[in-house]
């Protein structure tokens, strides 16, 4: 049975929360010296003196909006990278729990889990980058808290099964985070609409890739309410900027744009697959849910330094597990992908 109380770290269970002066009054006024603020401006055109909304609500009911999911389930990190920091830091006793990840997978679990002393268990996929759902059956113990699962999965590109990601979500009493920053690529559908389904489910999105604002700084936790209280409480007070929350608030105005993107960069992707596979130096290409494409060649590193001399930069994946001889290639325009086909071919 899922119990969020014995799933927390008792230093977070007593956790008082700091408290800002936005907390304490809330509402409209006309003179505001609660802050220590700079009364008279900033040296800006614009005016950033104020402290900003510590919890973000305007961009949380425009998230709302667009992905039918209620405010107060959202929880915004600076960046997926915060929210899976806070994660480690509200259920994973240092150097006592442990976290089960799955690779080949995103680097910054491993990082976020040694920062935090939290001991790491890993359970390859398949050879067809499935989860290897015996394996992560025995490594998982009293005192596994949290389990990545990467879908569509960095730095493979496919999606993970979803019966599998289902029987993870019932048979597991930790917490679940489902990683889909890449999900607006993928044929698969999302899990946030299933939070009710499932309390420890934490499902991540970010702004940084469909929504090209990885400048700006945001991420997304998507959980039961329960969980996103603890992630609130836990996070810096001002976690994400005035300039950031004013600027977010305008793109999401702009959905058609970033679809429109989005049917481009998939269909550019397929023209990529089908340019990679007629190449002589590319033995297979993985079969990508998401904006890159993992292509197994003769000679990573030959070819990865090559593109450098023509200054085109992709990443050498070739050292991670189950993945010898991969570049990992981002979709570019197609001004870029036809640029990136003809340096391969020379
Ligand atoms: C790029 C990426 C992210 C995004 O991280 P941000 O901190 O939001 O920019 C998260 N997870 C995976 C698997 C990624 O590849």
């Amino acid at each position: 049975m899922f119990d969020l109380n014995n799933l927390l770290r008792d230093n977070i269970k007593r956790l008082v929360p700091y408290s800002s002066a936005r907390d304490e009054f809330k509402g409209e006024a006309s003179v505001y010296l609660d802050a220590n603020e700079n009364s008279f401006g900033s040296p800006l055109p614009k005016d950033y003196n104020r402290y900003p909304d510590p919890m973000q609500w305007k961009i949380k009911y425009k998230l709302a909006d667009i992905k039918g999911v209620p405010p107060q389930n959202i929880f915004l990190g600076n960046g997926s990278d915060e929210c899976i920091d806070v994660l480690y830091r509200a259920f994973c006793r240092p150097g006592v729990d442990n976290v089960v990840l799955c690779p080949p997978t995103y680097g910054m679990y491993e990082v976020s889990a040694n920062i935090n002393d939290t001991v790491i268990r890993k359970v390859s996929l398949t050879e067809d980058f499935q989860l290897d759902l015996p394996a992560l059956e025995q490594a998982i113990d009293e005192n596994t808290k949290l389990i990545f699962i990467c879908s569509p999965n960095n730095p493979t590109g496919n999606s993970i099964n979803r019966e599998d990601i289902e029987m993870v979500l019932n048979n597991f009493d930790g917490i679940v985070v489902i990683d889909e920053a890449y999900i607006n690529f993928a044929k698969q559908k999302t899990f946030i609409q299933e939070l009710t389904e499932y309390p420890n489910l934490v499902v991540l999105q970010t702004l940084s890739k469909a929504w090209g604002l990885a400048g700006l700084r945001l991420g997304m936790a998507f959980a039961g309410e329960p969980v996103i209280d603890v992630m609130n409480k836990i996070k810096p007070p001002y976690n994400i900027n005035q300039s950031t929350q004013e600027l977010v608030e305008e793109a999401l105005n702009n959905t058609e744009k970033v679809n429109d993107w989005i049917r481009e960069t998939v269909a550019e992707r397929e023209k990529l697959v089908a340019g990679l596979l007629q190449l002589p130096v590319v033995q297979k290409v993985y079969p990508s849910d998401a904006n890159f494409v993992l292509a197994k060649t003769t000679d990573a590193k030959g070819l990865y330094n090559k593109l450098v001399e023509q200054g085109i930069i992709v990443r050498d994946r070739s050292k991670v597990e189950l993945c010898a001889g991969c570049l990992r290639i981002t979709v570019g325009t197609p001004e870029e992908n036809v640029q990136l086909l003809n340096a391969l071919q020379a």
